[in-house]
C-alpha cells in the first residue's frame, strides 16, 4: 500500500493535479501547488460542500472573512498561549521532533510487538504529562524508553519546548511588537467575530449556521504524508449557533449529516469511521473526528466539535462588546421568551486538501485489461462525475475532412455548461487512456458518419462501453450524469 500511495503521488504530479511548491528551486517543505486538473477537482469539492451546506439549508449562510485579523482575536481564542506543540531537538542530527509524536510512535511499536501493558502504561504517563504541561516529564519518558533519533541514532536530546504553530508577520512599515499580526490558523474565528453582523443583517434566527471556505496556516513541524499535513492549507468550516441546552441534539445531527455527505460520493462505508475524542480541547464539550482509511492507516479528515459558548464568551470578554443574541421564541416551560444568551456552537471542520487526497486515492485504480491474446492495463480515476475535472473530451477521428471543424462546433454548444477538452493528437485509444487518467466520464468521437447524420460515439469511462448518439442529445446525456 506504500507502493500504491507513491503511485498516487506521482500520478498527481504527472497529470497536473498536485505539484510540489517552488519545484525548480528544490521545493518548499510541506507546501504544494494545485495544477490544472487539481484546481478543477478542488473547486468541484468546494462546490459540493457549499451546495450541501449553504444552498440546501435555508438557515445556513456563507461568508468570506479576511486572513488577517486583529491580533487580540488570537489571544481571546487561546491560540497565542495554547496553540503549540511540545518539541525536542536531537543535538547530533539537529533534527526537531514533536515529543508526543516520538512517544506515540514508541507506543505503536510496543503494540506491534505485543507489549500491551508497556504500551498502555506509556500512553497514560504521556497523557498525564501532556495534560499537566509537564515538559521535563515528556523528556524523561523519551529518555526512559530509550527513544533514539531516527536520523542520528542517538538519544542526545535537548529540553522539550513549546513551539507555537502560528505564523506571524507585521502590518505597516514599522516593525513594532504592537503591529504583529498572525496568519489565521483556522477559519472559525472569522465566523465568530462576524456572527452578530451576519445575524443582524441577515435577520437570522437561532438555530442558524455560518459557513466559510478559506486558507489557514500552521507552522507544522513534522511535515509528512504529502498534502495530509501542510503549512498552508484550506478549510471548509461551518459554525452552527444553537440555544444552550440543545447542543447535544445538534451535535448528533451534524455528526450524522456530515458522514452522509462523505458517503453520498459513493465511497465504501467501511473506509470511514468515527473517532471519539477522549482528551477534549479547552473549548469543547464533545468532539468526534470522521476518519478515512488512507493507505497509511485511518486519519482525520473532518472534525465535529461542540464548542460550547467558549469562543463567543471569550470575544465578549476581550472586546468588551456584547455577544448576546435575543431569542424571541417563547419557552414552553416559563411562558416567556428565551431572551438574551450567548449561543452554543457546533462546528464542522473539514480539511479541503485531505478531502482532495482522499478523493484521489479512492478513485485511483490500475485496472488489468489483459486478454488471452495480449497484456493490457490502464490507470483510471473513478471520480464521481460531479467531481471530475473534465466532464467530456471531444475528439475528431482524424485531423482532416472537416472533422475538427465539426468537433469544434459541437464543443462550442456545450462548453459554457461543462468543462471540456479538445484533443486531436494520437490514436483514439491513446486519447481515451489520457482521459481515463484524469477521470473524464465521457469521450466523444466525431467521425465521417457525424457529417452525414449528426451522430457521434460516446465512450463511458468506467465500462469503456461505446454507443452512438445524436450530437443534439449530448447536452442531456452529459448533464444527467454530471449535474448536481
Ligand atoms: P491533526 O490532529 O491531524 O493535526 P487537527 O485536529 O489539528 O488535525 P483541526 O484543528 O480540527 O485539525 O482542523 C480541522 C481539519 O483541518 C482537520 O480535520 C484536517 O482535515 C484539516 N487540517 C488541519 N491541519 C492541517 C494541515 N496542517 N494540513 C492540511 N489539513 C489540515
Amino acid at each position: 500500500t506504500d507502493e500504491q500511495f507513491k503511485n498516487v503521488i506521482s500520478h498527481a504530479k504527472e497529470y497536473g493535479f498536485v505539484f510540489p511548491s517552488s519545484e525548480i528551486y528544490d521545493g518548499l517543505s510541506a507546501v504544494y501547488d494545485y495544477g490544472q486538473n487539481g484546481s478543477e477537482l478542488k473547486n468541484n469539492i468546494k462546490t459540493y460542500w457549499w451546495k450541501a451546506m449553504v444552498q440546501m439549508n435555508e438557515n445556513i449562510v456563507g461568508i468570506d472573512s479576511a486572513i488577517f485579523m486583529h491580533p487580540t482575536i488570537w489571544k481571546a481564542s487561546g491560540h497565542v498561549d495554547g496553540f503549540s506543540d511540545p518539541m525536542i531537538d536531537n543535538k547530533d542530527s539537529k533534527k526537531r521532533y514533536r515529543a508526543d509524536q516520538l512517544l506515540e510512535d514508541r507506543i505503536a511499536k510496543y503494540d506491534e510487538e505485543g507489549k500491551t501493558s508497556e504500551a498502555e502504561e506509556l500512553q497514560i504517563e504521556m497523557d498525564n504529562a501532556l495534560k499537566a504541561e509537564d515538559l521535563p516529564r515528556l523528556r524523561e519518558l523519551i529518555i526512559e524508553h530509550d527513544i533514539k533519533c531516527p536520523v542520528s541514532g542517538t538519544a542526545n536530546w535537548t529540553e522539550v519546548r513549546q513551539f507555537n504553530l502560528m505564523f506571524s508577520t507585521q502590518i505597516g512599515a514599522v516593525a513594532d511588537d504592537a503591529d504583529v499580526v498572525y496568519l489565521r490558523p483556522e477559519t472559525a474565528q472569522g465566523i465568530f467575530v462576524n456572527y452578530l453582523n451576519v445575524q443582524k443583517s441577515g435577520r437570522m434566527k437561532i438555530p442558524f449556521g455560518i459557513a466559510q471556505i478559506g486558507k489557514a496556516f500552521r507552522n507544522e513541524v513534522i511535515a509528512r504524508q504529502f498534502i495530509i499535513r501542510m503549512r498552508e492549507f484550506e478549510q471548509m468550516e461551518m459554525q452552527f449557533f444553537v440555544r444552550p441546552g440543545t447542543q447535544k441534539e445538534w451535535f448528533d445531527k451534524w455528526k450524522e449529516t456530515r458522514l452522509k455527505w462523505h458517503l453520498a460520493l459513493g465511497t465504501a462505508p467501511e473506509k470511514y469511521r468515527y473517532h471519539e475524542h477522549t482528551k477534549l480541547a479547552h473549548y469543547a464539550d464533545a468532539a468526534y473526528d470522521i476518519e478515512y482509511e488512507f493507505p497509511f492507516g485511518f486519519k482525520e479528515v473532518e472534525g465535529i466539535h461542540s464548542r460550547t459558548d467558549f469562543d463567543l464568551s471569550q470575544h465578549e470578554k476581550f472586546s468588551r462588546k456584547k455577544m448576546q443574541y435575543f431569542d424571541p421564541e417563547v419557552d414552553p416551560e416559563t411562558g416567556k421568551p428565551f431572551g438574551n444568551y450567548i449561543p452554543y456552537v457546533i462546528e464542522t471542520s473539514i480539511g479541503l486538501d485531505r478531502m482532495f487526497l482522499l478523493t484521489l486515492i479512492n478513485a485511483y485504480e490500475e485496472e488489468d485489461l489483459s486478454t488471452d491474446e495480449k497484456q493490457d492495463s490502464r490507470t483510471v480515476l473513478r471520480l464521481h462525475p460531479v467531481l471530475a475535472p473534465v466532464k467530456a473530451a471531444i475528439f475528431p477521428l482524424t485531423k482532416k475532412d472537416g472533422l475538427p471543424e465539426k468537433a469544434r462546433e459541437i464543443m462550442d454548444k456545450l462548453k459554457l455548461d461543462f468543462n471540456l477538452q479538445y484533443e486531436e493528437k494520437d490514436a483514439i485509444g491513446k486519447r481515451y487512456r489520457r482521459q481515463d487518467a484524469i477521470g473524464t466520464p465521457f469521450c466523444i468521437t466525431v467521425d465521417h458518419q457525424t457529417l452525414e447524420d449528426n451522430t457521434v460515439t460516446i465512450r463511458h469511462r468506467d465500462t469503456m462501453a461505446q454507443e452512438r448518439v445524436n450530437a443534439d442529445d449530448l447536452d442531456r446525456i452529459i448533464g444527467n450524469l454530471v449535474s448536481w
